[in-house]
């Protein structure tokens, strides 16, 4: 995979999987820009820990479309391009249909879209244009297999990456002729804080045992296929979903 000298933007790279994809591609020699969102002091943790030169850490709030197009705008002006954007940053809110009531049941869903859904829009309508006046580039999505097996808990997670998995393949669709390839990793639980308590509680053991493997995730696994796909000589695979879930939930 050559990484090397490429612009990458990782949201959510200030920690879990999205400090592991920033510590794969700055690994493979690319200049990495790490986005937070409240967290600034994980993004300087995770932006001293990466090999190389050139790096940054960048904020903003992906459920905000000015601050979305601000990013796109900030992380042109710091890395000195964009070759890839990696949309990773997400939230995970239980919301169980029988638990809450009407206004708490619309306040996850539009939380939950306005960040792992619509954000991703919006910052990959704002790259994949600046992508295209420059000869083309990289999308690559972090979904989840919640996108094909449900969510109980939480309906508008596994909704806004089934959603996610839809938008990256139009978007494979409309920007190929013009140079820009979309890709997805479709992960199952991850050793991540997102999934902390529940590998931690009394599920755990059940959660693990959805693997043949017998255990979930190490981030690095993730951020692995992330490089692949954002590496030269693939193109053909745009628009591709790569099920990275341990064999837990196999779909042909
Ligand atoms: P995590 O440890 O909870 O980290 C979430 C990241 O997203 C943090 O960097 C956080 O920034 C950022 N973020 C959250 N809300 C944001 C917002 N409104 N604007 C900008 N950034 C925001 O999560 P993770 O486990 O690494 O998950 C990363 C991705 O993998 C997510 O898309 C998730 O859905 C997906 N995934 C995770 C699992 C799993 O089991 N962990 C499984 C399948 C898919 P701050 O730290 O600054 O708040």
């Amino acid at each position: 995979m050559d990484l090397q000298d490429k612009k990458v933007l990782v949201t959510g790279g200030s920690r879990g999987i999205g400090r592991a994809i920033a510590r794969e591609f700055a690994g493979g020699g690319a200049r990495v820009g790490v986005h937070y969102c409240a967290n600034q002091a994980a993004a300087e943790h995770t932006l001293e820990s990466l090999p190389g030169a050139g790096h940054v850490v960048l904020r903003a709030d992906v459920s905000d479309a000015d601050e979305c197009s601000r990013l796109i705008d900030d992380a042109v002006a710091a890395l000195g391009g964009l070759d890839v954007l990696v949309n990773n940053a997400g939230i995970y809110d239980l919301h169980n249909v029988l638990k809450l009531d009407y206004t708490e049941w619309q306040q996850a869903w539009q939380r939950t879209l306005d960040t792992n859904l619509v954000g991703p829009a919006n910052l990959m309508y704002c790259a994949s244009r600046r992508m295209v006046a420059s000869g083309g580039g990289k999308i690559i999505n972090v979904s989840s297999r919640g996108a094909f097996r449900g969510e109980p808990d939480a309906p508008a997670y596994g909704a806004s990456k089934a959603g996610l998995n839809s938008l990256s393949q139009s978007f494979a669709r409309a920007l190929a002729p013009h140079g820009v390839f979309v890709g997805v990793v479709a992960p199952g639980f991850v050793a991540t804080e997102m999934a902390a308590d529940l590998l931690e509680g009394a599920e755990g053991d059940e959660i693990r045992a959805q693997s043949p493997l017998n255990r979930v995730a190490e981030p690095s696994e993730i951020a692995r296929a992330v490089a692949f796909l954002a590496s030269d000589g693939i193109g053909y695979l745009t628009g591709c979903v790569i099920d990275a879930n341990g064999a837990s939930y196999l779909r042909t």
